[in-house]
Order: C-alpha cells, then structure tokens, then sequence
C-alpha cells in the first residue's frame, strides 16, 4: 500500500484530485491511499506568497513532505483573464479581499467582482484559461512540478451549480456552450487544468515512487 499526502483545504478541489490520483496510480502502483489536510495532524501551512502557480506549488508540497514524512503533493491554481492582463492568476482564491466566512459567500464575492470588472468588455475580448501547477516532493528531496491549462472565456451571467470557484463565469473552449459549473465531474476532469497536470504528473510519480 502506497500512502501519498494530498496538501489541501479545498473540499473540492482535494476530491477532485484524489479521483484523478487514485484512478492513475492505481493502474501502476496497486492500492494506493492518498490522505488529505484532515487526516494529519494540523501543522502552519505556509503562506502563499510566490508570484507563480509553480512556486505556491512547490511552497505547499515541500512543507506537507516536511511535516508529514509522506510523499506530498500540492496544487495552486487559478483564473488568468486576459483583459485583466492574466488577472486575477495567483490571487484568485482572494481576489474580492481576504477569505471571510463560507467558501461558497467567497466564489460569490469573486465572482461578482470578476463581472463588474468585465462589464465593459466586448464578447470579442473575453478570453481567459485557467491555470495549474501540481507539485509533487518526496522527502528524500526528489521533486516533480507540472503545469495544465485549460482556455475559454468569461462569460456575463452565472450558471451551473456544480464545480467549485470561478466555474459558473468559465466556459472551456473544448465544451462551447456549457460553463464548466454546468459539467458533471468526470466532463470537467478530462478537460480541466488540474486533470491535465495530474495525468500528466501521475505515471511520472508512479516512476519515482517505485512502480510494479
Ligand atoms: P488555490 O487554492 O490557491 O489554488 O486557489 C485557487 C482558486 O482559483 C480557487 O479558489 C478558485 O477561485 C480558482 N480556481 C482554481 N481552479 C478552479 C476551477 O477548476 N474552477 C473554478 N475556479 C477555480
């Protein structure tokens, strides 16, 4: 058995990853148990202060592999809008201000003030990608990071009531028509920012952690 360490908070994001994690490396490392934020004993998470997905990546991984003792892995994602010159990017969880309150009044805050913000702004203009880093570092020092993306645009209303964030303003290039809120989770993982890192990073970790 294969025990990996999943550094998150986001109830969502961390079961969107620990579907994708265990459906890949099961197929090269047998049975393998990916624990979250909740399942170790709580430890200072570092502060989230890189100026890039890769670096607030690698920050959460290292520290998890640190504290834990386990092969950790960690993602920063976000929305990268182009006529917010990549805006909000690595500011996305709190770009209305500091998190307060419910996770679900944050999204709403965040969405609402993407929408000011993209008021004046041509159907023409409106193209943004969301943006992953999934870091991975074992504790002996051997670390892996990739990048996924996924490009569409912002749209003028929201919809949907599934996926998590920004989802209900994203509609994904690869499914015109839907917002990727309106996606059932397997839909979004197979064309998601963090379904690509993860695939891309699952067959590399099962490499590096030994596979059958
Ligand atoms: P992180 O927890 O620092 O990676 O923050 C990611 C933030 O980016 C989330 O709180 C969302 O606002 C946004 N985000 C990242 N991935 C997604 C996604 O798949 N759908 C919608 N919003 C996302």
């Amino acid at each position: 058995m294969t025990r990996v360490f999943l550094a998150s908070r986001n109830a969502k994001k961390l079961e969107e990853m620990q579907r994708i994690l265990a459906q890949h490396l099961e197929q090269h490392l047998g049975e393998v148990e990916v624990v979250g934020l909740d399942d170790v004993p709580a430890y200072d998470e570092p502060v989230e202060d890189e100026p890039t997905f890769t670096g607030n990546a690698l920050l959460k991984a290292r520290a998890g592999a640190t504290v834990t003792g386990l092969p950790s892995i960690a993602d920063d994602s976000g929305l990268c809008v182009d006529a917010l010159n990549g805006m909000p990017g690595v500011l996305s969880a709190r770009w209305s201000g500091p998190a307060l309150g419910s996770k679900e009044g944050q999204d709403a805050r965040n969405n609402a003030l993407l929408l000011a913000q993209l008021s004046d702004v041509p159907d023409e203009r409106r193209g943004a990608h969301f943006a992953c880093a999934v870091a991975f570092c074992h504790p002996d020092g051997r670390e892996l990071v990739v990048e996924g993306r996924m490009d569409g645009r912002v749209i003028r209303e929201t919809r949907g009531d599934g996926g998590f964030g920004y989802d209900v303003l994203f509609v994904a290039d690869d499914r015109p028509g839907l917002t990727t809120a309106e996606l059932d989770r397997a839909e979004k993982d197979a064309i998601s920012h963090r379904g690509r890192a993860m695939r891309e990073i699952a067959p590399q970790l099962a490499t590096l952690l030994g596979a059958r």
